[in-house]
């Protein structure tokens, strides 16, 4: 009878070890909603002061009157609330897509034009960098997305291979159909991300020690949201080294059936 007091004594033990576990996560689940409800909130009340300094200063850059000094002075002041400004959205677009309050509104969409407009609007930025920046596409992607959201995936991942690869390099985007879906890779010969830094690349903040080495700037935030965003549409993102070099970035995402499927 000792026995079967102990074994009474264990199974209270444990139905009470598990009443408490399921209030921890209780308590975590309240505590991360509190934490996107406070990122939310601190984000909107900073958008519009930071719009502000940038708006003013940008005024005072176009003053002509200002001494070499002062301009410089000002340019700080614009090229920091511009990185603040940048900083504030990207929170805020993440804690919307945490909250799942971003409606992805998936249609289908020929991503034929759609890569095509992203690259070309990104042209003068690989220009300025001297990069040459190449396109190969099948023909007749559809693809079942967000334009609009899509739209930001392509800028991000082109803007990066951009920024990440130094004059002389290139950037290839190139796009084919695979089963149900449609793959489309970035791919740049930059700076590369350390092997073992890969497993973080789409974490909240995380930069690799090769971009900060480089002294690029920027806020870790991109890629975490654009993962967000092809997890939203049912895809999936990667990265994987290139060879000779640089990264590749691959997506993908469900196509459109085809016609008469
Ligand atoms: P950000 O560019 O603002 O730092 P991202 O979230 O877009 O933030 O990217 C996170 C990190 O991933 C970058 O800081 C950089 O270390 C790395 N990364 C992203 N794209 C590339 C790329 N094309 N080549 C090399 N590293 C990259």
């Amino acid at each position: 009878s000792t026995d079967v007091t102990e074994r009474h004594r264990m199974q209270e033990e444990r139905e009470r070890l598990l009443a408490e576990e399921q209030r921890q996560v209780q308590r975590l689940r309240e505590l991360d909603r509190m934490k996107d409800e406070l990122v939310a909130l601190v984000s909107h009340e900073l958008r519009n002061p930071i719009g502000a300094i940038r708006g003013y200063s940008e005024m005072l850059l176009d003053a002509s009157d200002l001494d070499e000094e002062h301009r410089m002075f000002v340019g700080v002041i614009d090229r920091m609330s511009a990185h603040l400004q940048q900083l504030v959205d990207d929170l805020l677009d993440l804690a919307r897509l945490d909250a799942g309050r971003i409606a992805i509104d998936p249609r289908p969409l020929s991503l034929t034009r759609l890569v095509r407009q992203a690259v070309d609007d990104h042209r003068p930025e690989a220009e300025a960098g001297k990069l040459t920046v190449e396109v190969d596409l099948a023909r007749h992607l559809g693809v079942h997305a967000d334009p609009v959201r899509l739209r930001q995936v392509l800028d991000n991942l082109l803007s990066n291979a951009i920024k990440y690869t130094p004059e002389g390099g290139s950037v290839t985007v190139t796009a084919h159909h695979d089963g149900g879906e449609v793959v489309i890779d970035v791919a740049d010969t930059g700076i590369g991300i350390p092997a073992e830094q890969y497993p973080k690349l789409f974490t909240r903040f995380f930069r690799a020690s090769t971009a900060q080495e480089a002294g690029t700037k920027g806020t870790g935030l991109g890629l975490a949201i654009t993962r967000a965003i092809v997890d939203a549409h049912g895809g999936g993102i990667t990265a994987t080294p290139r060879e000779g070099g640089g990264t590749v970035f691959t997506v993908r995402l469900p196509a459109t059936p085809a016609a008469g499927a």
